[in-house]
C-alpha cells in the first residue's frame, strides 16, 4: 500500500521513498532534497552512482520483488518499480524522458499505480525540445566570443550537462568551481568524460587572465556579477542562466535558456498512457494542482497528500475523465 507520507507498505517492510523514515530507504537521485537516507544509519536501495555523487560510502541494498530502472534527470538517477498486492508500482523521483549528454533517458515500466513527479505539472509548461535549446546556446556563445561568459546552474547535475554541452557543441574546456570539479571526477568515474578546468588551481586563475566561460552556481549568477568581472578582468562579461524555469520567469542575465531535466505536462500525460497506470499519485510540486490537470485529461490522478481521501476522489475523478474525454491534450 502506498501511504501518503511517501512510503510503500509491503507485507515484509516499509520502503520510504527519497526520505529515511522506512526500514529501508529508496533514494532515487544525488539532490539534496533526495538523498538524506544516504546520510543516515538506514540500508538504502540506491544506484552506485547516487551513493558517489552524494558523498556516501554505503553499500546498496536489494530487495525482492523490487528493480530500479533509469529515470533520466541525473547520472544514476533512478525510478522504483515494485511487485505488491498482485500489481506493479512504480515511483518515479524527478524525471526526464529524453536522453542527456552525461545521462540516459527514463525507462517507462509497465504499471498498476505510478507515483510521479510533478515539478512542471500543468499544461502551460511546455520545453522547447533539448537540441533545439543546445543550438540556441551555441549561437549565443558565438555571438559572444569577444566577452567573458558566466553560466549559472546547479552544482551537481546541471552543471555537468553545461560542461558536456560546452565541450561537445562549442569545443570549450570552461572554469568550474571546486564541488562542480569534484562532480566532475565523480561522473569520470562513471565513463563520463567532462573537460573542465578547477577555476581555483594555477591553470584556472592564469585563464581568468585570458577569455573565459566559466560556470557558477546559479544563485551567484546576476548583472551585479557580470559588472564586478569586467571591472576586475577589463573584458566585457555577459551571465546566462541554463533552467527549466526560464520558460516564465525573468532572470537578472543577458539570456536564460529553457533547458530542464524535468518532464514537462505533456511528458507526464505520455508517461503515464505508455505504462497502462491505473491510477497516478502526484508529488513534488503543486501536486492538487497536478492531480487536477490530470483528472482534466482523463486520468484517474490523486495528488500524494490526499490518499487518504482517495475512494471519494476516484469516485470524483472517474466523472470529470468522462465529461473530460472529448477534449483531452
Ligand atoms: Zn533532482
Amino acid at each position: 500500500m502506498l501511504t501518503s507520507e511517501k512510503c510503500l507498505k509491503l507485507p515484509e517492510l516499509t520502503i520510504s521513498l527519497d526520505h529515511s523514515e522506512g526500514d529501508l530507504c529508496f533514494v532515487s537521485h544525488a539532490h539534496s532534497d533526495h538523498a538524506a537516507p544516504l546520510h543516515s544509519r538506514k540500508p538504502v536501495l540506491a544506484s552506485e552512482e547516487t551513493i558517489a555523487i552524494a558523498g556516501s560510502k554505503k553499500q546498496p541494498h536489494s530487495h525482492i520483488g523490487c528493480r530500479l530502472i533509469d529515470a533520466g534527470h541525473m547520472l544514476g538517477a533512478k525510478q522504483l518499480v515494485a511487485e505488491y498486492d498482485g500489481g506493479v508500482f512504480a515511483y518515479t523521483g524527478d524525471l526526464r524522458l529524453e536522453a542527456g549528454l552525461t545521462s540516459p533517458p527514463a525507462k517507462i515500466p509497465q504499471a498498476d499505480t505510478v507515483l510521479i513527479e510533478g515539478t512542471y505539472g500543468s499544461p502551460e509548461w511546455k520545453f522547447p525540445n533539448r537540441e533545439l535549446v543546445f543550438l540556441q546556446i551555441e549561437k549565443w556563445v558565438s555571438q559572444n566570443r569577444g566577452s567573458n561568459l558566466i553560466f549559472g546552474a546547479y552544482e551537481v547535475g546541471k552543471a555537468q550537462e553545461i560542461v558536456a554541452f560546452l565541450n561537445k557543441y562549442c569545443s570549450i574546456v570552461p572554469l568550474v568551481t571546486p564541488r562542480m570539479d569534484k562532480i566532475c571526477s565523480i561522473y569520470e568515474k562513471f565513463g563520463v568524460k567532462l573537460g573542465r578546468v578547477n577555476i581555483e588551481s594555477l591553470e584556472g586563475q592564469e585563464m581568468l587572465s585570458h577569455g573565459f566561460v566559466a560556470l557558477l552556481p546559479h544563485n551567484r549568477v546576476n548583472f551585479s556579477l557580470a559588472s564586478t568581472m569586467k571591472s576586475a578582468y577589463g573584458r566585457d562579461a555577459k551571465t546566462a542562466l541554463v533552467t527549466g524555469w526560464a520558460l516564465r520567469e525573468q532572470f537578472p542575465v543577458d539570456r536564460a535558456f529553457p533547458l530542464s531535466d524535468h518532464v514537462d505536462f505533456e511528458g507526464i500525460v505520455q508517461y503515464l498512457r505508455e505504462s497502462g497506470a491505473k491510477r497516478a499519485v502526484c508529488t513534488h510540486g503543486e501536486e492538487g494542482v497536478i492531480a487536477e490537470h490530470l483528472r482534466r485529461a482523463g486520468f484517474d490522478a490523486v495528488a500524494l497528500f490526499e490518499l487518504g481521501q482517495a475512494r471519494q476522489l476516484t469516485l470524483l475523478s472517474s466523472e470529470m475523465g468522462e465529461k473530460a474525454q472529448a477534449p483531452a491534450l
